[in-house]
């Protein structure tokens, strides 16, 4: 087991078993913390959900090392860092209450005005095919999955534990990445491995990012005015992990990622697909240990593995105007990988209305946009090469004749973790 998933047991024993909350300040509180938590760094924001206002957001750097770092934004304002001991995300989480809490840079009087938490969690194998109201039973079932994300969901439970213990009377929220994926056929999600691996060790498809691909797909039906029941739609996210989703009348039918979010398209570290047979190979020629052939896979390969330049977009795009040959070789293989899964989901889907660019390298990254969308005008995508010189704004960015709409929208994973806190905890 990885480390991460026994220090969770550990961290488990001594926090004890969760509260079931008990609201005692009325269930209308309408601001929401929302909760990212990693292994050593914590995204934040807080949410008045009356108007889907953002407050404040912040993250935490360095959690449990030398130098750790609170960095807090109340929207309007300049951002505050303030480097504090954080031996644990206890530690980190205290701090964002009491950053949230600030007479000056704070948003809230008191914790009472915070309604409700919802968290991000990476991992719900096929327990949850929706975000849900965390109970002892959930933290139980989410326990289960660590196996399935040892390095993902330890850190999410560290953050769930935390904000119990130090707000035990507020209901919190498990969102999921890989929830929105759940209404994937059987014959999307099996792998052709024996059947048993499935029934023994839940070993499929589950895919991830799912609540970024959902944002995204239901801003794009809002963008077009069509209802999402009546679309076919395919989503890029596009950052340093990437995946794409093919959605039809509002559900999942396929996902680039898999058992893991290694699979799928190349990424900024992480090999994507390749031939299995590969991994058994190089560990053999080069005398490799597991651990360190999963660290090869997942944190050297990619656009990085290819070019050795980098593994940031920005970097590439340099490296290839300063003629770096590999740099651009990196860059046409990230994008031929995005192409071909394009075209197996037109293909799954019996067609496509709208393809949607997402995250940080779908957002912002206008050549590599035009290199996915290069010569797909048999396939009634087009891109508007100036509409596309556009960064990070809700856009469409295809010509007035494309038959596919193509869309640039910045994802909000946070607003859709917020409004999940929201609407599932209003009524308690
Ligand atoms: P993650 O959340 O998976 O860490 P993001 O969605 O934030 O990733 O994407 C980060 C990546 O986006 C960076 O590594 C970089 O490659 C890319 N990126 C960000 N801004 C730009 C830009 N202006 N041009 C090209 N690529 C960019």
């Amino acid at each position: 087991m990885a480390t991460n998933a026994l220090i969770y047991k550990k961290f488990r024993c001594i926090i004890g078993k969760a509260n079931l909350f008990k609201r005692e300040n009325g269930g209308n509180v309408m601001n929401v913390l929302v909760i990212n938590c990693g292994s050593s760094s914590l995204k934040y924001q807080v949410l008045d959900m009356t108007g889907e206002k953002l407050l404040c957001k912040g993250l935490v750097e360095r959690i449990g090392m030398e130098g750790s770092v609170i960095n807090h934004t109340k929207i309007g304002m300049d951002k505050v860092s303030t480097v504090v001991p954080m031996n644990d995300h206890k530690d980190a989480i205290a701090q964002v209450l009491a950053a949230i809490q600030d007479p000056e840079t704070g948003v809230v009087a008191s914790l009472d005005e915070i309604g409700a938490v919802g968290h991000r969690v990476v991992h719900a194998g096929e327990k949850f095919a929706d975000s849900v109201v965390i109970d002892d039973k959930v933290i139980a079932a989410l326990e289960e999955c660590v196996e399935l994300a040892p390095l993902h969901n330890p850190p999410n439970l560290y953050g769930i534990a935390a904000c119990q213990e130090l707000m035990p009377n507020t209901p919190m929220v498990a969102v999921f990445d890989t929830a929105y994926h759940q209404t994937m056929p059987p014959k999307s999600y099996l792998y052709a491995l024996p059947y048993e691996y499935y029934e023994k060790y839940g070993i499929r498809k589950y895919g991830f990012h799912g609540t970024s691909h959902k944002y995204v797909a239901q801003r794009a039906a809002a963008m077009m005015n069509v209802d999402i029941n009546d679309l076919k739609i395919i989503t890029c996210h596009l950052g340093n992990g990437a995946s794409v989703s093919a959605i039809k009348h509002g559900r999942v039918i396929d996902t680039s990622m898999g058992f893991t979010p290694l699979q799928g398209l190349v990424m900024g570290t992480r090999c994507g697909d390749i031939d299995p047979a590969i991994v058994t190979y190089i560990r053999q020629k080069e005398n490799l240990p597991q651990g360190k052939a999963n660290e090869i896979l997942n944190k050297k390969s990619g656009v990085l593995g290819i070019s050795g330049v980098s593994s940031d977009f920005r970097d590439l795009e340099d490296a290839v105007a300063e003629g770096n040959e590999r740099a651009a070789l990196a860059l046409e293989i990230f994008a031929q990988k995005v192409r071909f899964y394009i075209g197996a989901y037109i293909a799954e889907m019996n067609g496509v209305d709208a393809i949607v660019f997402t995250a940080g390298v779908g957002e912002n990254d206008v050549n590599m946009r035009e290199l996915i969308c290069t010569d797909l005008g048999n396939l009634g995508i087009k891109l508007d090469i100036m509409r596309n010189k556009v960064r990070g704004k809700e856009t469409f960015v295809n010509t007035e004749d494309s038959k596919v709409k193509l869309l640039l929208i910045p994802t909000n994973e946070e607003l859709m973790i917020a409004r999940d806190t929201f609407n599932l905890t209003k009524n308690l």
